[in-house]
């Protein structure tokens, strides 16, 4: 009878370890305690004087809140695909040699040379997320590398599926990380023009989706330990953008949530020059992850009250 009382103990003591063991993966420290999700926010073609004329509350509300600079860079190549990856990779495009801008067949679909910060951090235990509005995006989603994976199997999708998408998985995963990439304003420039009417009326139409995820954040209630992070892949001019063109190279880059300094804008310190490749290595830094010294990207902690 003793015996059996033993086992009965023992056998609940494994399950009750097991349990915990599942519940709490290890976690990195983190510089910013009350930082426990970062939400990286892609919008297509988003220049940064086109983002100001706009009537975008709730991109104007993160400005305000805020720190900020509309002089961020993009890589010298200025397309989506390249840059996004030196966004997502903390390295330039040599380095992680995503140098197409197109869907891969699923068959032979390639990757980047090194990790992006998605697969660094479920690596980590986190819970990760991308939603892209662009199918080429897969390239960045290998199998394995991120929990929650959207990309349409189309060309692209509407602004508002990719919300709608985002808006699940925040709800029902809470991700610590979640990429999400808007892709009509860049639609919009191609057909008619940066900086015309029509994409300023796109970028309202955006900016109300960017505002569904916002509130998806209060509603899982983690917008008080959530960065969320506004940037772009690229500007534009004419119907396109492209290399060596400053209107296609300067892009947003806007952070706001716990320990932020608000309305805070970075350009007053004049040594710094944030670059696309710091938004990853921003993001390694929030979440407590290794920064390899390959990165190119350095964590803008100038933006952050320390
Ligand atoms: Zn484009």
């Amino acid at each position: 009878m003793r015996n059996l009382l033993l086992a009965a103990l023992l056998f609940t003591a494994v399950i009750l370890l097991c349990g915990q063991g599942a519940e709490s993966a290890p976690r990195p420290a983190r510089p910013l305690p009350a930082v426990e999700h970062v939400v990286i926010l892609i919008v297509d073609g988003l220049r940064p004087d086109v983002l100001l004329l706009s009537e975008t509350p709730a991109m104007h509300g993160m400005i305000r809140d805020g720190a900020y600079t509309m002089w961020a860079r993009t890589t010298d190549m200025a397309v989506t695909l390249p840059s996004c990856t030196s966004l997502l990779t903390a390295v330039k495009p040599a380095k992680h040699r995503v140098s197409w801008n197109t869907s891969q067949p699923a068959s032979g679909q390639l990757y980047p040379a090194v990790p992006t910060v998605l697969g660094m951090a479920t690596e980590a235990g986190y819970v990760t997320a991308l939603v892209a509005g662009k199918s080429k995006f897969a390239a960045l989603a290998k199998p394995g590398t991120v929990t929650h994976v959207f990309v349409p199997d189309t060309a692209k999708c509407s602004d508002e599926q990719v919300a709608a998408e985002a808006v699940k998985i925040i709800e029902s995963a809470k991700p610590a990380l979640i990429c999400i990439h808007f892709p009509g304003p860049d639609a919009v420039g191609h057909e008619k023009g940066w900086g015309s009417p029509e994409q300023l009326a796109q970028l309202v139409k955006t900016d109300v989706q960017i505002a569904l995820v916002l509130a998806a954040l209060d509603r899982a209630e983690i917008r008080d330990s959530t960065v969320v992070l506004l940037t772009a892949d690229h500007g534009g001019t004419g119907k396109g953008h492209g290399a060596d063109d400053m209107r296609s190279r300067h892009i947003p880059w806007v952070v706001a949530g716990p320990g932020v300094k608000p309305g805070y804008d970075l350009t007053q310190d004049a040594k710094l020059q944030v670059n696309t490749e710091d938004t990853g290595a921003t993001v390694c830094w929030l979440l407590g992850l290794p920064r390899p010294l390959y990165f190119d990207g350095k964590p803008v902690t100038a933006a952050f009250v320390q």
